[in-house]
């Protein structure tokens, strides 16, 4: 049995077989055989071992000797491993032995060599672990063809392990089969993080070097909830964690009975609790876990995972089914937010050097008018159908936010020339989420309907720390003072200039938090439905004098950790159960 600690990202505890994918998606499942097929296995290994080393040496052989030189030399060394018998030997034998598949064999056989070189306190002989996963894709790439396994059409329960997943990944996963996810990579705010907390998948990330210490089929405990993953645990660690978990189901049941009153402190202060969703389909949850509509619709989601872009009915059938949901009550729709990590298939072929910093959001939808107009006339035509409001992300100037506002008005023109009804006077708004656009609030205030703060990329920018990076994790905090400092500037110049404000990041679905914001003057929540009756049991729990206090407090720090400490425990005490 071991333990290793990661970020917790998505609540709840999971236990299953382990299923590794590598960047390039290879799923290894630990298959077993009919003893019959052990020497069809066999002959398969030899023959994946033979088509890899002609694609070595042919490879081996394009390389000239002066720039490839060294080149040439690594290709060598994995020509001998490929030809060395002993290791041949041992694959077969797994499969005589264990009756296993080829995949699960080769996969099995080559990640035990490299976690022996990995353990090696030696640098040189430790980095050769990297030369055995590379034989190991090659071999497998032999074994799996074309016939590569889609997650998509899994059929039995498992937890994904990976080094690092894209939001797009973690989108197509089957909430039914995926049961837990753990990665190497990543940070509580990285959108594959943010997917499967909507999805409801307990996750664990930042868990640095997993990967190279489990094996497919190998049992693990994801404890989304405190950021823990067992690998092999033994009887009595199952125990405990099945207890666990159906206690924390309990709780979720318990929680699901507050549904449908309202968020309202104990002395009558009303909070609205507004949804995050990723797609569509979504909508339905925020709804059953009593949200009053939705505070943030992620739209670029209905790019990824497609070869072309979306077409203006696409947009529109996406928003009146979201709208459908909600009728009269809010549905923000925020305007495309790709780049960065979310990209197009285009964009992928030309790496931008610091994406986060580049071509992303408002910034991309400005260098592409058409695609613009495309989503802004599908989310006009919708708006007839219900309260929508307009969201641009990411501006970080007020001439970015004309700009934005005089292609809306363009478009809206142009549905009038067609006689395309529309909601004339819909609100617009803006993400902050750039210290810019903190730091200028009052001005973009006197244009803009309302704020949201994206705390998930002020904490970014403010902090200079990548959101899914996890070898800054720990510099990563939204209770920075720095942080705290913007979110009251921008509060107060919502408040002057007469202005709606919410809070949106993943800093509003956390129970620490809540009571700090109300403090701050916040009364719009956004958070992924998951999470909506937690946050709602800490409002229901408090009054807005302890929020005063607490808040009073807080900005009188001015260290992260006692910032954080003070308010966990703060929270521990109102919601003991779910810490
Ligand atoms: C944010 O940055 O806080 C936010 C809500 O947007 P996203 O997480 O999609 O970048
Ligand atoms: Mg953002």
């Amino acid at each position: 049995m071991e333990i290793k600690k990661g970020i917790a990202v998505s609540p709840g505890v999971s236990i299953g077989k382990c299923l590794i994918i590598d960047s390039e998606d290879y799923r290894i499942p630990r298959r077993q055989i009919e003893p019959s097929q052990r020497m069809v296995e066999i002959q398969r290994v030899r023959n994946a071992f033979r088509d890899a080393i002609q694609e070595l040496t042919e490879l081996e052989a394009a390389q000239d000797d002066t720039g490839g030189g060294r080149i040439k030399d690594i290709f060598a060394v994995h020509l001998r491993f490929l030809r060395d018998r002993t290791l041949r030997r041992k694959i077969k034998e797994a499969v005589q032995a264990e009756s296993i598949s080829a995949e699960y064999a080769v996969s099995s056989v080559l990640r035990e060599i490299a976690s022996h070189f990995t353990n090696v306190k030696d640098t040189y002989i430790s980095e050769r672990a990297a030369d055995i996963y590379d034989i190991e894709r090659r071999v497998l790439k032999q074994l799996l063809g074309t016939k590569r396994e889609d997650l998509g059409s899994l059929r039995e329960e498992v937890i994904v392990v990976a080094r690092e997943l894209s939001p797009t990944q973690t989108a197509g996963f089957n909430k039914a089969f995926v049961k837990g996810i753990a990665s190497d990579a990543g940070g509580r705010t990285s959108h594959a993080a943010i997917v499967a907390r909507s999805l409801g998948i307990p996750a664990v990330v930042a868990l640095e070097d997993l990967t190279e210490i489990v094996r497919g089929g190998d049992t693990v405990i994801i404890d989304g909830n405190r950021g823990l993953v067992i690998i092999n645990p033994d009887d009595a660690t199952v125990e405990q964690y099945e207890a666990y978990s159906a206690e924390f189901a309990a709780l979720g049941h318990k929680l699901d009975s507050i549904r449908e009153k309202p968020a309202v402190t104990r002395d009558g202060v009303k909070v609205m609790l507004l949804g995050n969703i990723e797609f569509p389909n979504e909508a339905t949850a925020v709804l059953e876990k009593g949200g009053d509509g939705i505070g943030l619709y992620r739209t670029e989601f209905l790019y990824l995972n497609r070869p072309t872009e979306p077409t203006e009915e696409e947009h529109y059938r996406a928003y009146a089914q979201t709208v459908g949901v909600f009728k009269e009550r809010p549905v923000v729709i925020r305007t495309v937010d790709l780049g960065a990590d979310k990209y197009t298939q285009s964009k992928r072929f030309a790496p931008e050097p610091n994406p986060f910093l580049g071509l992303r959001s408002i910034r991309f939808c400005l260098q592409n008018l058409g695609m613009f107009k495309t989503q802004l006339r599908a989310i006009l035509r919708a708006s007839v159908l219900g309260q929508v409001k307009i969201m641009f992300p990411l501006v970080s100037n007020l001439q970015e936010l004309m700009q934005a506002k005089m292609i809306l008005h363009d478009v809206m023109e142009d549905l009038d020339e067609e006689s395309i009804p529309y909601q004339r006077d819909l609100d617009v708004g803006i993400m902050v989420e750039t210290p810019s656009a903190a730091l200028t609030a009052s001005s973009l205030a006197r244009e803009s309907d309302f704020f949201s703060i994206g705390t998930n990329d002020l904490t970014q920018y403010t902090l200079a720390v990548d959101r899914g990076n996890e070898l800054v994790s720990t510099l990563y905090s939204s209770a920075d003072p720095a942080v705290l400092r913007l979110i009251r500037t921008v509060m107060q110049d919502a408040y002057k200039a007469q202005i709606d404000l919410s809070v949106c990041g993943e800093m509003a679905s956390e129970p620490e938090y809540v009571m700090l914001l109300l403090g701050l003057g916040v009364r719009t929540l956004s958070l992924s439905a998951p999470m909506i009756p937690e946050v709602k049991q800490v409002i229901l729990s408090v009054t807005m004098e302890d929020c005063n206090i607490l808040t009073r407090k807080v900005l009188g720090m001015n260290s992260e950790r006692q910032i954080s400490n003070y308010l966990r425990n703060a929270a521990r005490k109102i919601l003991p159960a779910a810490f």
